[in-house]
């Protein structure tokens, strides 16, 4: 059998201090496993530039050749946006691919067990940490607290994958299917079935440059994840609504029966808390359905996440 042709996609915003690092140990590995008949000889790497501000493109300009494509956007979209310009430019154009991040924490030598499972006959391979390297206390806590948010949601993730991952080029056709503008790739993949396997690595830390994944836009995947996956939230405001309105008929009575009594003392902590009480709640479930109609919106306008500026290939 032919080997299959192997793609690699890979995300890229500022990173001029570590491309040149990773574009060679990829050529090395794919020469390797074109050595071992693993691959394809026309195998390659296809770098999305994510609208970066350094040199970043120069660098990879200067590597372009038959087995070093670029795609360069035309601005920053986002990682989650630059993957998927990735994904529909190598459909058809692979027999599968893997996604990593372009500052290489993920092991790449764990590629070889994608692509074991990927012969066997699997067409969705999910890369997951086994340890999160130096990450710090706050990331892996965040990172813990969603997984464990999204799982009491019903929706499902893989634990500790993000976005290191082969799919086969049917699974690409698939996925082409999907037409949505709030994309959250780590929940598609796992309700899309198929057969999949699972490959197990340690994340090194990062060799240079520092994470282009701030605080902000943690907490804006997680939203955006929450969001195109679950309906929950709307239903807690409901049953946080119907329990404030329990609560309300509770008090009448109890006013009532302080009236009746005739016990009515000019009462301030009973006005101004129901008051605050209440606002809170109000703004809460504004605040929800908000996100909610926001992606309404978004998703209405169909407008396309990114745009190519240029293919170097
Ligand atoms: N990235 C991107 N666009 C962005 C932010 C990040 O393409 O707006 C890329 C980045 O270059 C890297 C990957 O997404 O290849 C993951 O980012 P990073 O390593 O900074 O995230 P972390 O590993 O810290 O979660
Ligand atoms: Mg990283």
């Amino acid at each position: 059998m032919r080997p299959p042709l192997l793609a690699i996609v890979l995300p890229c915003y500022n990173e001029s201090a570590i491309i040149t690092s990773t574009v060679e140990r990829l050529q090395q590995l794919l020469n390797d496993y074109v050595a071992q008949s693993l691959i394809a000889a026309e195998s390659y790497l296809l770098f999305v530039d994510d609208g970066s501000r350094d040199n970043t493109l120069e660098l990879l300009r200067q590597h372009k050749s038959a087995q070093v494509k670029t795609l360069k956007l035309s601005a920053n979209c986002g990682h989650q946006s630059a993957l998927l310009a990735g994904m529909h430019f190598v459909t058809g154009k692979c027999d599968c691919m893997i996604s990593m991040d372009a500052d290489l924490q993920d092991d790449i030598n764990c590629t070889k067990a994608m692509l074991e499972a990927y012969l066997r006959g699997a067409q969705l391979v999910y890369g997951v940490r086994q340890s999160r390297g130096n990450d710090t206390w706050f990331k892996r806590k965040t990172a813990l607290w969603f997984y464990g948010l999204m799982h009491k949601l019903g929706v499902n993730l893989v634990y500790n994958h993000a976005d290191f991952r082969l799919l086969s080029n049917q699974v690409l056709h698939e996925f082409g299917r999907y037409r949505e503008v709030n994309l959250f790739l780590r929940g598609i993949f796992p309700r899309m079935g198929f057969t999949n396997a699972t490959v197990y690595y340690d994340r090194q830390d990062r060799t240079a440059g520092e994470t282009k994944y701030p605080f902000r836009k943690m907490l804006n995947l997680a939203v955006n994840g929450i969001t195109s996956f679950s309906n929950v939230p709307l239903k807690i405001i409901t049953y946080v609504g119907f329990l404030v309105f329990i609560g309300s008929l509770l008090a009448s009575f109890w006013v009532i029966f302080v009236i009746l009594t005739g016990r009515n003392a000019p009462g301030w902590a009973s006005i101004t808390l129901p008051i605050y009480f209440l606002g809170g709640v109000q703004l809460l479930a504004l605040g929800i359905l908000g996100e909610y109609i926001s992606r309404i919106y978004l998703e209405t306008k169909q407008r396309p996440v990114y745009h190519i500026e240029e293919v170097i290939e």
